[in-house]
């Protein structure tokens, strides 16, 4: 009676001591997720503090209000998100919208089959298609009509700062024909426009 009762003690104080490290091991573990848990999903140092500080204090309960109040998202879901976001506004901005009536238009059209807005033009020596703002053709390098005259007295003002006037004439000349040239291919054009 006497040793069943001292080995019933023993034992009962190794099962606390195993319980006692059980609870301090799964107490600081707790604390060390929380942390972890918390840094995952916000930067704020204070929330970050709060939250295990709360999980230190009241430990297993404190967990379950840890999981209650955290935040749902970490914060790399949360950059996933941004970057879909963008990707999304990505795709709808890259939908071209007719200038005139805002109809969705294609990228290769050269004019709006709704409201008959021009949207782009055609290279007049590849035929290539231009936006309407440039000046040159990026596909053969061939300035606009009518850009040409301007590019050619630009070049005169070179040569008669470099050669005399002499070659400038000679330019002038070469100019001339180049903007009746210009003309010409303007009203092949203006034509071919009227035909369509
Ligand atoms: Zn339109
Ligand atoms: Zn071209």
């Amino acid at each position: 009676m006497n040793l069943d009762s001292t080995f019933l003690n023993n034992l009962a104080l190794v099962l606390t001591g195993f319980g006692a490290a059980f609870f301090f091991a799964l107490w600081v573990s707790l604390v060390i997720w929380t942390y972890r848990d918390i840094s995952n999903r916000t930067r704020d140092k204070l929330v970050q503090i709060l939250s295990t500080v709360l999980v230190g204090l009241l430990y297993l309960p404190g967990i379950l209000v840890y999981l209650v109040l955290r935040p749902p998202r970490t914060l790399e879901d949360e950059y996933q998100r941004t970057l879909e976001e963008e990707a999304l506004l990505a795709a709808i901005e890259d939908q071209l919208l007719c200038p005139g009536c805002e109809r969705r238009v294609k990228d290769d059209w050269m004019l709006c089959p709704s409201c008959q807005t021009k949207l782009k033009k055609n290279c007049h020596n590849c035929n290539a298609l231009m936006e309407l703002p440039w000046n040159i053709c990026p596909h053969c390098a061939t300035p606009e009509l009518g850009m040409r005259k301007e590019n050619m007295s630009m070049d005169d003002v070179m040569r008669n700062l470099d050669t005399g006037e002499e070659e400038a004439k000679e330019a002038n000349v070469t100019g001339e024909t180049s903007a009746a040239n210009d003309a010409s291919v303007t009203r092949e054009a203006n034509g071919g426009n009227d035909e369509i």
